[in-house]
């Protein structure tokens, strides 16, 4: 009989303890979100895939020399006028990427950086081997998608 009752009370202050957590947790604000209806903002060290500025680039090649997995390949071009090289084909293999961020470092005029996209998947092996980084567009398909999209 006393077991018993030792039971009950036992049970009861066990359930009020889990009430008391969960009123206590009830109204603090949460830790988690709602993905992928709610996209997270990447850090500014972030590293997502390799993104160029075509503009700043000098074709001097120190990215793809430092680069450990191969991923970059260049074929400068020099203007006739102005004697000055420029990217003629610059492309990009995700593939091979391991996001080590050093072609970003050696860089001297910052025009190759690891953007901030992290929704990274492909349908086809084929866009995902060689990406052009002189498009500007090349990247637009991997844009998150907007809430109102997404929401069933
Ligand atoms: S992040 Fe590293 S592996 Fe990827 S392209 Fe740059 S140097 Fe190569
Ligand atoms: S991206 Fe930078 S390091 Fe690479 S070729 Fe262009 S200027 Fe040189």
């Amino acid at each position: 009989m006393c077991q018993k009752v030792y039971d009950i009370v036992a049970g009861v202050v066990s359930i009020l303890k889990g009430l008391g957590v969960t009123g206590k947790n009830m109204f603090r604000k949460a830790v988690t979100i709602e993905y992928p209806f709610e996209k997270p903002a990447m850090t500014a060290r972030f590293r997502g895939l390799v993104d160029l500025h075509p503009e700043q680039c000098i074709a001097c090649s120190q990215c793809v020399k430092i680069c450990p997995t191969a991923a970059l390949q260049l074929e400068a071009t020099t203007n006739p006028e102005t004697r000055k090289k420029f990217p003629g084909v610059f492309t990009y293999n995700e593939e091979l990427c391991c996001f080590c961020g050093l072609c970003q470092e050696v860089c001297p005029t910052a025009a190759i950086y690891l953007n901030q996209c992290y929704e990274v998947a492909y349908y086809r092996h084929d866009d995902l081997v060689k990406i052009d980084l002189l498009k500007a567009d090349k990247y637009v398909h991997l844009a998150p998608p907007k809430v109102k999209e997404l929401r069933p």
